[in-house]
């Protein structure tokens, strides 16, 4: 019996699975992939955690890791496949064998909508970006694109207008769903450009992003747009599906807590980019693990 099984090994997980040591908590780690780090595995430069400038993704993924195997956690690989959270014994299941803890921290992050076009995911980290403020410091000058219509692509656009010289924005309607006063923002803006009721069909480029092939939905009519940059803002997905039923979720399915973790499940946590939350990003779910240990102390000592 666990007092912490952490399900997800990227920077909430694992700074969960680093504090629950120091706290002397049993902790064990699943993680699907034998691969830790979670989504900054594949972000070329983090460049914004603090004291690390520069640093890649990968590497500061393994560097989570490795802290965390000093600290002598126990980490496997397994896909999970069925939970028991309501009773006081959680059950966690795998493919191949049912774990018991005390508590469980869901960690299992959030997955950017892919647009699904040819080229966009041979060009990732080679000017396609899903994180405008991770990866927006490499198009100082530049000229770019943001495609979508929502709170984060018009975020990401203001965001770029500050960096870039030129930012396109590129919405499949003639509305943006993005809040009111964002998109005044963006309308006032000068360096912005929005290129309405257009889809992107391919990004392409040797070796980087050169242009991106477009089609207007209205007319059919076709063409190329030259960018460097392609920053995909379409929505993002939380990986939550395996929970649905045992925690309370918003209408997007984001696992509802505060910033103490606490779920409306007892002794089930959250942390990461699962959770409600307004930023999501390497330190916000390095914040989370910390504080869900926090609230699973509270919860087994209390
Ligand atoms: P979102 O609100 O779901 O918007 C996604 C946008 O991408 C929509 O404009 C959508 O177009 C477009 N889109 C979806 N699939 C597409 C495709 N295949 N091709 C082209 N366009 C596509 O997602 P989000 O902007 O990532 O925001 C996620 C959530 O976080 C939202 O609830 C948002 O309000 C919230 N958020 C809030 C704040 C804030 O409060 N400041 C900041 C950031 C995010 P349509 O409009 O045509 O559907």
């Amino acid at each position: 019996m666990y007092d912490m099984i952490i399900i997800g090994s990227g920077p909430a997980g694992l700074a969960a699975a680093i504090y629950g040591q120091r706290a002397k908590l049993s902790v064990l780690v699943i993680e699907k992939q034998p691969m830790s780090g979670g989504q900054i595995v594949n972000t070329p430069d983090v460049d914004n955690y603090p004291g690390m400038p520069g640093v890649g993704g990968f590497e500061l993924a393994s560097r989570f890791r490795a802290h965390a195997d000093t600290m002598g956690a126990e980490v496997i690989v397994g896909e999970v496949t069925a939970l028991e959270l309501s009773g006081d014994v959680k059950k966690v299941t795998t493919e191949a064998m049912t774990y018991e803890g005390k508590t469980v921290v869901i960690a299992t992050g959030a997955t950017h909508r892919k647009l699904g076009v040819p080229g966009e995911e041979q060009l990732v980290g080679a000017g396609v970006s899903y994180c405008a403020t991770c990866d927006g410091a490499f198009f100082r000058g530049k000229e770019v694109a943001v495609i979508g219509g929502g709170d984060v692509a018009l975020e990401d656009a203001l965001f770029l207008s500050r960096i870039s010289r030129k930012v396109y924005l590129i919405h499949r309607r003639d509305e943006l769903r993005g809040a009111k006063s964002l998109q005044e923002k963006v309308f006032e803006a000068e360096n912005i450009e929005i290129i309405w009721d257009t889809v992107v069909e391919a990004i392409e480029g040797e070796g980087s992003v050169e242009r991106l092939a477009l089609r207007q939905m209205k007319t059919g009519e076709k063409s190329s747009l030259p960018v460097q940059g392609a920053f995909v803002a379409v929505g993002i997905q939380p990986n939550s599906d395996l929970f649905q039923g045992l925690v309370d979720m918003d209408e997007s399915g984001y696992i509802q807590a505060g910033e103490d973790g606490v779920t409306g499940t007892p002794g089930v946590f959250v942390a990461g980019d699962v959770r409600t939350k307004r930023l999501r990003q390497v330190i916000t779910a390095a914040s989370d693990g910390a504080n869900a240990v926090t609230s699973v102390e509270h919860y087994l000592y209390q």
